[in-house]
């Protein structure tokens, strides 16, 4: 099969990805093939292939949010020809004490697909029937594919933050998880602030229903019961911190912080308010998500890139000059 392949780690300029044919995945036990229909392209896809997360098998065929359909493997719940969405969570030991207590998303010997197992930059991919999800007829692959990533996390934060129907929610940054999230709030009827960097992003966030937009540093207009923050600054943290009511949680959707800045416990923690981290992403949260999705008719910007552009379609989301998420199609190409 055709595939993009990351022999060793490069910057996006030198062309990381080598277009060539490899063997079809070998199926194990309680896996499904998937004949890859459309794969979207992360950030995270950017640290992998730069080597910034610690490489975890080489080769690899990179790329986590699948859309496919099955062709070997099937099982009576999973037809073949059922089409699929695969994410980041390829799988967990089902053992660990954090599995047994319904807490899948912090397993501690999970599997990413795209980076510990090979993921869908192919024409065919391999993926655990239990770690995929049906998708909607009305979700298309080029649209359904940016969801499965950015989209899942950015509706498992509103669910760490506790958000509630009505609720007065702030975003600080707006980048590909928060411009899902905010039709997910409107859906909810909540009022939502956005504060970010950049006149388009804030273009953006009023054009898709923010009650209110403003820059980095000015503060929302209101006190709000839940914050969510996206941009890896531990300044932000505290900024959300800042304008949270008594009670109120902040959720941070970033992996890594830069540091979290000393600030007065007295005014900004004090009480009850909250500081929680995002890490990964449950099942539940991807099907009630993908549920969510196609009730509220979410479609998120794509443009499509054929597998052979696979080093083109990276360096695009590298250089912000993609409008919209970037999805690669090996039918396509
Ligand atoms: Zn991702
Ligand atoms: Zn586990």
């Amino acid at each position: 099969m055709k595939a993009a392949i990351l022999y060793a780690p490069q910057t996006s300029e030198k062309r990381p990805l080598t277009i060539g044919e490899i063997p079809k995945p070998q199926l194990k036990t309680g896996e499904v093939l998937l004949r890859v229909r459309a794969c979207g392209v992360c950030r995270t896809d950017l640290h992998i292939v730069r080597g910034e997360l610690p490489a975890q098998r080489s080769p690899l065929v990179p790329g986590h949010q699948i859309v496919g359909e099955i062709v070997d493997g099937a099982t009576a719940e999973l037809p073949a020809g059922t089409r699929v969405g695969v994410s980041w969570m390829g799988g967990v030991d089902g053992t660990c004490s954090y599995c047994r207590r319904g807490l899948e998303n912090l397993c501690d010997l999970p599997t990413f697909t795209g980076y510990s197992a090979d993921g869908g930059f192919a024409e065919f991919a391999a993926a655990r029937a239990d770690f995929v999800f049906p998708l909607p007829d009305n979700l298309d692959d080029l649209h359904a594919a940016p969801l499965l990533c950015a989209g899942i996390i950015g509706f498992r934060s509103l669910r760490v933050a506790g958000v509630e129907h009505g609720d007065h929610v702030g975003l600080f940054g707006f980048g590909a998880s928060a411009h899902l999230a905010i039709s997910v709030l409107r859906s909810w009827d909540c009022q939502v602030y956005v504060s970010t960097r950049g006149s388009t992003h804030r273009a953006l966030a009023a054009s898709l229903g923010a009650a209110w937009v403003g820059t980095e540093k000015e503060k929302p207009p209101v006190a709000l019961d839940r914050a969510i923050t996206f941009a890896p600054s531990g300044d932000v943290v505290v900024a959300a911190l800042s304008s949270l009511r008594k009670g109120g949680v902040v959720a941070i959707n970033a992996i890594h912080l830069d540091r979290i800045p000393e600030f007065d416990y007295d005014r900004l923690l004090w009480g009850e308010r909250q500081i929680r981290s995002v890490t990964n992403m449950t099942r539940s949260d991807a099907h009630d998500f993908l549920d969510t999705a196609s009730r509220i008719g979410l479609r998120p910007k794509a443009v499509a890139f054929s597998l052979g552009h696979a080093n083109e379609a990276l360096l695009a989301i590298e250089r912000d000059s993609v409008d919209g998420a970037a999805v690669i199609l090996p039918g396509g190409g």
